[in-house]
């Protein structure tokens, strides 16, 4: 038992910390996502800071 149970921060879930290229932050809002034929992921982002969007591609484990 753990008599002091720690909070879990909500923060989005990001593949390897990835961060913008233009502003830095690492806040960024999903637009879509798509799963591909070769088994990938492939999600649509972009920064709230400064709107850039980017592509993400992540594989699905197992
Ligand atoms: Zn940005």
């Amino acid at each position: 038992m753990n008599p002091r149970p720690t909070p879990k921060p909500v923060t989005p879930v990001l593949p390897k910390g990835i961060c913008c290229s233009a502003c830095g932050c690492r806040h960024f809002e999903v637009l879509y996502t798509r799963a591909t034929p070769a088994g990938t992921i492939r999600r649509r982002r972009q920064c709230r800071h400064c709107g850039r969007r980017i592509t993400t591609s992540e594989r699905v484990g197992a």
